[in-house]
């Protein structure tokens, strides 16, 4: 079964030249009853337990909390990926992670801010904003997972990266991501990034020696492109349900809209493949 990408924001800061979504800064978004319903009705049909709600950035979202509540409420494991810029607005409330997330993924690319800007450009100082931004979740006991996307500039980071989290004792997850060509990004990018399966796999060991060196029990998870191709599908904030089309990196295949009833089996049909 595809594991289900919920997307339910438009709107990200972080401006990365690998990004392989498909979308404008709008708050143009399906509203909570279409996603719970839809949900709700795959819950029924194929036991789903868990999604990972992603953006752009979910944070921006600003109904949100109602829509984890929702999913909370009947019984889906959450897992949520952000930026996590708006954890540092003073005025913002984030009470509702600790209530309705199970894991909380912030991405961290590199031991240095040079190298995490050839990737994620926007921020002047990134690593001393991601470290910010950690401490903060960690002072609200919040789980944290590491997400790094592997590319050729960040390869031998991987090290540097494990020492920088080592410190905390809030992070119980790191996935490493071989980087993937597909979305609307420049063709010169998504080949100067580009790594093979057996590089990915150097650094995912390098990884696994440094935490065991650090004495450090942070559970590894390694995803090749291929696994993602295969095991993801992506629901758009839109509602449209696509995956990366396999012959061809700039396209995706459309599924279906989980607001339109008549697409349901479709969509059903693509998850269980
Ligand atoms: S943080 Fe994620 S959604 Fe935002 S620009 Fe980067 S890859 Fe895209």
């Amino acid at each position: 079964m595809r594991s289900i990408q919920l997307s339910v924001s438009n709107k990200c800061l972080r401006n990365c030249k690998g990004c392989y979504n498909f979308f404008a800064n709008t708050d143009n978004f399906i509203d909570c009853h279409n996603v719970i319903t839809f949900i709700k009705q795959l819950q029924q049909d194929i036991k789903l337990n868990k999604v990972t709600v992603t953006g752009g950035d979910p944070l921006y979202r600003e109904d949100l909390p109602k829509l984890l509540e929702e999913l909370k409420a009947i019984n889906i494991k959450i897992n949520l990926d952000t930026t996590g810029l708006r954890l540092l607005d003073e005025d913002y409330d984030a009470s509702f992670i600790k209530k309705y997330v199970d894991v909380l993924g912030i991405p961290l690319d590199g031991g240095s801010d040079s190298v995490i800007k050839t990737f994620r450009q926007s921020l002047d100082k990134p690593i001393e904003t991601t470290l910010q931004i950690l401490h903060k979740l960690e002072g609200q006991g919040i789980n944290v997972c590491i997400n790094t996307m592997v590319h050729k500039f960040n390869l031998s980071e991987m090290v540097s990266i494990a020492k920088l989290i080592s410190g905390f004792n809030n992070i119980v997850k790191w996935q490493l991501f071989q980087y993937m060509p597909i979305g609307p990004g420049d063709h010169a990018i998504k080949q100067q990034m580009y790594i093979t399966e057996e590089e990915f796999f150097v650094a995912v060991n390098e990884v696994k020696q440094q935490l065991s060196t650090l004495n450090k029990d942070i559970k590894i998870e390694a995803k090749t492109s291929q696994s993602r191709r295969d095991k993801y599908i992506f629901i758009s904030p839109m509602g449209i349900v696509w995956c990366p089309d396999k012959q061809d990196d700039d396209k995706r295949i459309m599924v279906g809209d989980i607001k339109n009833s008549a697409d349901y089996h479709n969509i059903l049909n693509f998850i269980q493949s």
